[in-house]
């Protein structure tokens, strides 16, 4: 379940770790007290906006800075005073920093030569590397003289190379293109599944991260706020920065009392009484806010039941499903998103009065 990684196999333990740039008492604090199991042969990823501290703690683990507080635990040994070039972690950087009067193959191989490995060692190796990131007829092209995805594919299989226990990815495909980013995004996935490599990916699109990761740590001004699969982080934020966040989510105040394990019945100020589930942090009565994604309600005629009532305000058509957002009774907006059926419109019109049919388990209530 979520952050608990009991009886796992943990790759790294964050353990309360602050980092302070500038003096300790009136430094920039770009960390405060993170905590975090990463999992070996995981996907994880550290998501949130610019700022908050994603890059820091990948520095702290590749040891380009260390911690003004806390440990940083790698296969349950204590890595403070191991240099970068001794931890068994790998960087991808957002620049793929690659030689670019080496060829693709002497990029691959040159840090093999650096740590001595022999030649026969070295050259199965790269072909192995080439293989994996499908480069092997470019073998011997000078790295400017490729695309940037092919460029970026070289990074990889440089920093996978030398066989690291943990890779470290920096927005390393926020170069590329839409459409080869999506591409890669399936590649690195693969990658990390077929060499069994942990993997600890920085982002800041919140998309990259729902489809590449096992687990999602959710970061805001230098704390971790939410870890969980991308499921749990999409259909159970705990925290309103998490639900805003990721995706689009309707936010609703009401009264709550404590309806059994983990889950609340809120009277919402907008009408209908509805079940929350409730994180510890929520599980109390009195004022509460509960989340519900636009996707998990449905938009009904005016006249018949509903848990919600409003009007109609605009329809925005995306393709695939139409966006109707609403303004409810009590002057809260409200979002429901539909899918489209081929042929048919939505039968619905701005200025309309409406109705909102809530999923059962639609409701997630929030942390205050
Ligand atoms: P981005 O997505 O923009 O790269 P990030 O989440 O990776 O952001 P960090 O690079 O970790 O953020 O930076 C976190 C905060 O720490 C920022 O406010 C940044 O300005 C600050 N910071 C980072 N490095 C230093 C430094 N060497 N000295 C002072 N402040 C720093």
């Amino acid at each position: 379940m979520t952050g608990d990684t009991r009886g796992n196999n943990v790759a790294i333990d964050v353990l309360g770790v602050t980092k302070v740039f500038g003096a300790a008492d009136s430094g920039f604090r770009a960390l405060d007290k993170v905590s975090a199991s990463i999992r070996q042969n995981e996907f994880f990823t550290l998501l949130g906006p610019s700022g908050c501290g994603k890059t820091t703690l990948l520095r702290l683990i590749a040891g380009f800075e260390f911690p003004t507080e806390g440990r940083i635990l790698l296969d349950g040994e204590d890595i403070a005073a191991l240099p970068p070039f001794r931890r068994p972690v790998n960087t991808v950087f957002q620049s793929y920093a690659l030689f670019p009067h080496l060829t693709v193959a002497k990029n691959i191989s040159f840090g093999l030569e650096m740590l001595g490995w022999p030649a026969t060692k070295i050259a199965s190796t790269v072909e192995r590397m080439l293989a994996l990131v499908k480069m092997e007829p470019m073998a011997d092209r000078l790295t400017d003289q490729i695309s940037g995805g092919q460029q970026q594919r070289v990074a990889l299989a440089r920093a996978l190379a030398p066989n690291p226990r943990v890779l470290l990815l920096d927005e390393p495909l926020s170069a590329l293109d839409f459409k080869l980013r999506k591409e890669m995004q399936i590649e690195l996935k693969r990658l990390q599944g077929e060499t069994g490599i942990t993997f600890v990916f920085v982002t800041h699109d919140q998309e990259e991260a729902l489809t590449m990761s096992d687990r999602i740590a959710v970061m805001s001004a230098g704390r971790i706020l939410q870890v969980g699969s991308p499921r749990e982080i999409y259909d159970r934020p705990t925290e309103r920065f998490v639900a805003d966040f990721i995706g689009e989510t309707n936010f609703l105040e009401g009264e709550a009392k404590v309806a059994g394990d983990r889950l609340l019945e809120v009277r919402l100020d907008a009408g209908a009484t509805v079940k929350a589930t409730a994180p510890d942090a929520a599980l109390h009565a009195g004022r509460t806010t509960v989340a519900v994604r636009p996707e998990h309600a449905d938009l009904v005629p005016g006249d018949g039941p509903a848990d919600l009532t409003g009007v109609l305000k605009n329809i925005v058509y995306f393709g695939t499903d139409t966006h109707f957002h609403m303004t409810l009774d009590n002057g809260v907006p409200f979002i429901v998103r539909q899918q489209n059926t081929p042929g048919e419109g939505s039968g619905f019109s701005i200025g309309e009065q409406v109705g909102v049919r809530l999923h059962a388990d639609a409701a997630q209530a929030l942390k205050d």
